[in-house]
């Protein structure tokens, strides 16, 4: 089973969090559709052999397109690729985008069966400072909204650790979302990445420096919460009931192979990985000549390995003692002194397939990780 995944690059406005690739005009957007639907038929050979299980559209904004937008792309991924009957197809979309008649035509007029609602807060102050487009009112309005419209396999995202958030507030956040009953909660730790305008406000002092111990006692908070209301912390970011998991996520932390689409996307098909150009203007360009302006990844086994660390130790159900097998045995001695002194400490625990972080450590999985990592 194979997945596609086709990058919308553009935003109405910038998040001050956010390094994603997108641009906020939106001039080029009927060119973008037209160059996608282009680099879908070149990459027609893609999973020959396989049926594409899982669809997303993420970016960027893919709410920001049309009903027939959309459907111009999703012809054009049925007419070149062999789609699986319960296909999973999940579009990230923004609050103040999912107006009634829009949520009608997703449910009636394209295949899109999976929402992941960018919520964030439900609280101005903090939409505020994140400079989301949406306010409190989207928020707390638009996931019955699309519930009233026929769609139940939702997925919302919250954020935590903003030096807005306060430790009752962000228990108010969980509880409301919890209030929603909707299958999968994603919930994200802030970072200030660099060349963001949250890193630029926190070096001009306009922006508090984020408050560790707020940021630790939010995770944990959020993992009692939510477990206690029968999510399972499946992802160290995702919580899903029973049967609610994103399944074109996980096939990427189980090394399924998937097709990136789209301006600045990434691929990994043939044991092989590939990025697209994240240049709105010169993605146009390369398309218009038949090209398809990526490049291949080279990592070396090391970077392979030390990936693969980083994102099995996320996964509740841990790294699998036999997918370490397939690294040379110098990783694997490596690995298995390093971990000596992990398992001591409790800090991972161990079965006779898996070695895993327990949920009261899973705050310094990063941490845990690094100890893990080769380095020459
Ligand atoms: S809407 Fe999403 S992609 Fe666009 S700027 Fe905000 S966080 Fe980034």
């Amino acid at each position: 089973m194979a997945g596609i995944y086709l990058h919308i690059p553009f935003c109405k406005q910038a998040c001050h969090y956010c390094d994603f690739h997108f641009s906020t005009s939106l001039k080029l957007k009927d060119s973008i559709i037209t160059s996608i639907c282009k680099e879908i038929e070149l990459q027609q050979s893609f999973a020959k052999n396989d049926q594409i299980s899982t669809i997303y559209l993420g970016g960027g904004t893919p709410s920001l397109l049309n009903a027939t937008e959309l459907n111009r792309i999703f012809n054009q991924i049925y007419k070149c690729f062999n789609v699986y009957t319960n296909v999973e197809i999940t579009i990230e979309a923004n609050p103040d985008d999912l107006n009634f008649s829009y949520l009608y035509s997703l449910k009636k007029e394209t295949p899109i069966n999976r929402l992941s609602i960018g919520i964030q807060s439900f609280y101005n102050e903090d939409l505020k400072a994140m400079n989301r487009a949406h306010d409190a009112k989207d928020s707390k309005s638009v996931i019955s909204k699309a519930q009233d419209i026929g769609f139940n396999n939702i997925s919302a995202d919250l954020i935590f650790g903003t030096h807005t958030m306060s430790l009752d507030r962000w228990k108010n956040n969980l509880k409301m979302m919890l209030n929603f009953k909707i299958p999968h909660i994603s919930i994200y730790g802030l970072t200030v990445e660099p060349k963001t305008a949250w890193e630029h406000f926190i070096k001009t002092g306009k922006y508090p420096k984020l408050n560790d111990k707020t940021f630790e006692e939010q995770f944990l908070m959020t993992q009692q919460i939510l477990t206690e209301a029968g999510f399972r912390q499946y992802e160290i970011s995702n919580y899903a009931q029973e049967g609610g998991h994103s399944k074109h996520n996980s096939s990427y932390w189980n090394g399924s192979e998937y097709l990136g689409i789209g301006p600045s996307s990434h691929s990994y098909y043939d044991g092989k990985r590939y990025w697209n150009l994240n240049n709105n203007t010169q993605y146009l360009k390369a398309l218009s000549q038949n090209k398809i302006p990526s490049t291949e990844e080279v990592l070396s086994e090391r970077d392979r390995y030390n990936e693969f660390i980083m994102t099995q130790l996320r996964l509740i159900n841990g790294l699998s003692k036999t997918s370490l097998k397939v690294f040379d045995k110098k990783y694997q001695d490596y690995f298995n002194q390093e971990i000596k002194s992990l398992l001591l400490a409790k800090e991972i625990l161990e079965s006779p397939t898996h070695f895993w972080i327990p949920s009261e450590k899973r705050i310094l999985t990063d941490r845990i990780s690094q100890a893990l990592f080769y380095v020459d």
